[in-house]
């Protein structure tokens, strides 16, 4: 497939890679029918987010379930769901509580001789660096979606791909800045 691939800062390339496949049960394969650009992804492309390895950016994005793992219950072939960028578990304590963004379970890769970068870390996110789990994004033709029963919203059909795309970070992203400053007293 064809895919936007990060090789280094300033060298974002369309490149052809691997297709996706399903490695966990609980994953699907989406064809992405939208995706977005991002401010966050200028940080990786200017390297203040390091990454090492050839990583395919992207997370925003939405689309159609093309494949389904053998223990997805929620979702079918043909579904159009629209998938926020946190990956996360459903399971953990955080997940429990209404705040997967910082679910323990997804972001697993350990860095530093301590594992030190862990303590801080929050949920993986999509094409976001190995600091945020190393999970390949959605400015591609198609991506693994991890605990696919979990975050993927199915799109009424009479929404269009513009209407919902931004859930996916920049609508809910900005309103929580905008509880955050009025919470401060700020306009
Ligand atoms: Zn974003
Ligand atoms: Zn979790």
């Amino acid at each position: 497939m064809k895919a936007v691939v990060f090789h280094k800062p300033g060298d974002i390339r369309y490149d052809t890679v691997e297709d996706p496949r399903i490695e966990l049960a609980t994953d699907v394969i989406l064809k992405v029918t939208s995706t977005a650009i991002c401010g966050s992804d200028l940080h990786i492309l200017s390297g203040g987010v390091p990454q090492t390895e050839p990583m395919i950016m992207g997370h925003e994005f939405m689309g159609i379930v093309e494949e389904v793992g053998s223990e997805v219950k929620n979702l079918k072939k043909g579904d159009r769901v629209v998938v926020p960028f946190p990956i996360s578990c459903g399971q953990c304590f955080f997940c429990q509580h209404q705040a997967s963004p910082s679910c323990e379970n997804s972001n697993y890769k350990h860095y530093g001789p301590n594992g030190d970068m862990m303590d801080q870390k929050g949920a993986a996110l999509f094409g976001y660096t190995d600091l945020y789990g190393g999970y390949s994004g959605g400015q591609a033709e198609y991506v693994r979606v991890p605990y696919a029963d979990i975050s993927p919203r199915v799109v009424p059909e009479n929404m269009s791909d513009e209407q919902v795309l931004f859930l996916t970070d920049i609508f809910p992203t900005g309103g929580l800045r905008l509880i955050g400053l009025s919470l401060k007293g700020e306009k």
